[in-house]
């Protein structure tokens, strides 16, 4: 596991360094995973890696120098360079009061939150350094804290959430006692801020067993501090449409959705408008009048807590918008046509839109053969429809607010919009009247009519 470019790094700073790769890039590379950062841990003190990696001629950045970490620039890619440390007291949950430099490499690993995570590799070859047994648990796919659960997750309310994500992210176990720690600490874990929380519930979600995370936030408690509005959907039962509760048909619609953010928080989201809306019809069948409104606002409210991006919240809700909407045969081409618009209106590509119909209906537990075959078919027509770009808007029209004012002798007002938005229902009929000539058409008819 040799990155070239770190061996001139291990030259510039010389064999006193100690170099070694740390943390998670060890971790993924031994079980095969790509990663993307490195993480590096030295001896030397923050200010003599600055010194020594700029008279090799490297880009230095002082990202951290308090908690002895500075970036250093190879191949464009920063690598964090830490200087082995051990934490003081935590007192906050948060942070360490302090952090003591120039202890040895055993003691910076022993500071780590998980086995897996708290294993060291000479840079440029030699043995793993292991001291708390992160190979096993590798192997045997158990996420085990460093020392007493209990004590860790009271330094850092962080680090259970962090247990949750790895499950998901790796598909892993969380060892019994760690496991057990948690419902333990959750005041310490509410003070963590929004922001720590939100990247690990982002990355949690994205993770490949994103159900088993979301388990085990749900049976530990760590649902209620952040997301309590999920508790609701545990045990929320649905009709002849479902075969699952509110609550696993959202960890299977998880499943089958493609890993992306805005889709997977938009999974998550879909349904938590269902309880709230929940009611008996005559036939004791449940209905959910008005959940997509309904989920619509909570997402809002989620979201907005988290202070989740102003993109992210933006796709979420119009996926959760339109996920309730299904195009069918019966439908024109100028229905379809408009249902493209509310779309390109709310900034939603029609892929995302369709990965997302397609993992709902997925999710929902029932013989998925001849939905399949409806879908691909209802996909390939809206794609046909889309791929002939019509126009979805007044921008596209082929005459402009200035020329439509020509044309009829008068100023602008609120007269014009209209007609606007006339022409383009007109043009989502057919948009072969889209030209110069088919609109100016369409004017002097209207004219003629009013
Ligand atoms: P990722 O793949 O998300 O980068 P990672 O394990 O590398 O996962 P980082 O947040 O980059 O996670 O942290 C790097 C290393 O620092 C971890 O592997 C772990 O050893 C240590 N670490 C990070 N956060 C904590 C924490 N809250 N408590 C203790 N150790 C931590
Ligand atoms: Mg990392």
């Amino acid at each position: 596991m040799t990155w070239a470019p770190l061996l001139r790094l291990k030259a510039a700073l010389g064999p006193e360094a100690e170099l070694v790769v740390v943390g998670g890039a060890i971790r993924d590379e031994l079980l095969g995973r790509p990663h993307t950062d490195w993480d590096l841990a030295t001896r030397l003190l923050p200010q003599v890696v600055m010194n020594r990696a700029r008279a090799a001629g490297l880009k230095v950045i002082p990202t951290g120098l308090q908690h002895g970490t500075v970036t250093v620039i190879l191949e464009d890619r920063p690598v964090e360079v830490t200087t082995f440390r051990s934490d003081g007291d935590y007192l906050d949950g948060r942070h360490p009061e302090s952090v003591r430099l120039g202890v040895d490499l055993v003691e910076d690993l022993s500071r780590r939150d998980f086995t897996i995570n708290a294993m060291a590799l000479p840079v440029g070859g030699g043995d793993l350094v292991d001291p708390f047994g992160g190979r096993v648990d590798l192997t045997a796919r158990i996420i085990r804290a460093v020392g007493d659960p209990l004590k860790r997750f009271a330094e850092d309310g962080l680090r259970p959430l962090r247990a949750c994500r790895f499950a998901a992210q790796l598909g892993f176990e969380v060892e019994a006692t760690t496991l057990a720690a948690i419902p333990q600490r959750l005041e310490v874990a509410r003070k963590v801020s929004v922001e720590r929380v939100f990247t690990e519930l982002d990355k949690l979600l994205r993770g490949v067993e994103s159900g088993r995370g979301l388990t085990l936030l749900a049976e530990s408690g760590l649902m209620d501090l952040w997301l309590p509005e999920l508790r609701p959907m545990l045990g929320c039962g649905q009709n002849r449409h479902h075969r699952y509760d509110v609550w696993i048909h959202t960890l299977e619609v998880i499943r089958f959705m493609p890993a992306e953010p805005g889709l997977r928080w938009a999974a998550l989201l879909h349904d938590v408008g269902k309880p709230g809306t929940r009611t008996l019809g005559p036939d004791d069948e449940a209905h959910f009048y008005g959940h997509e409104g309904r989920s619509l606002d909570l997402a809002e409210a989620i979201l907005d807590r988290l202070k989740a991006s102003h993109a992210l919240r933006k796709e979420v809700a119009a996926l959760i918008r339109h996920h309730g909407t299904h195009p069918t045969d019966a439908w024109g081409d100028a229905a379809c046509r408009r249902f493209l618009r509310r779309l390109s209106e709310d900034g939603l590509a029609l892929e995302h839109w369709a990965a997302f119909r397609w993992a709902d209906q997925q999710g929902k537990g029932l013989e998925v053969a001849a939905r399949e075959v409806e879908h691909h078919t209802l996909m390939s027509r809206l794609g046909t429809l889309a791929a002939a770009a019509p126009p979805l808007s007044v921008r596209e029209l082929a005459l402009d607010g200035a020329a439509l004012m020509r044309l009829a002798g008068r100023p602008g007002g609120p007269w014009l919009g209209e007609l606007q938005r006339q022409l383009l229902e007109a043009v989502l009929e057919d948009p072969g009247v889209n030209s110069p000539e088919g609109l100016a058409d369409l004017v002097a008819r209207y004219r003629g009519q009013s």
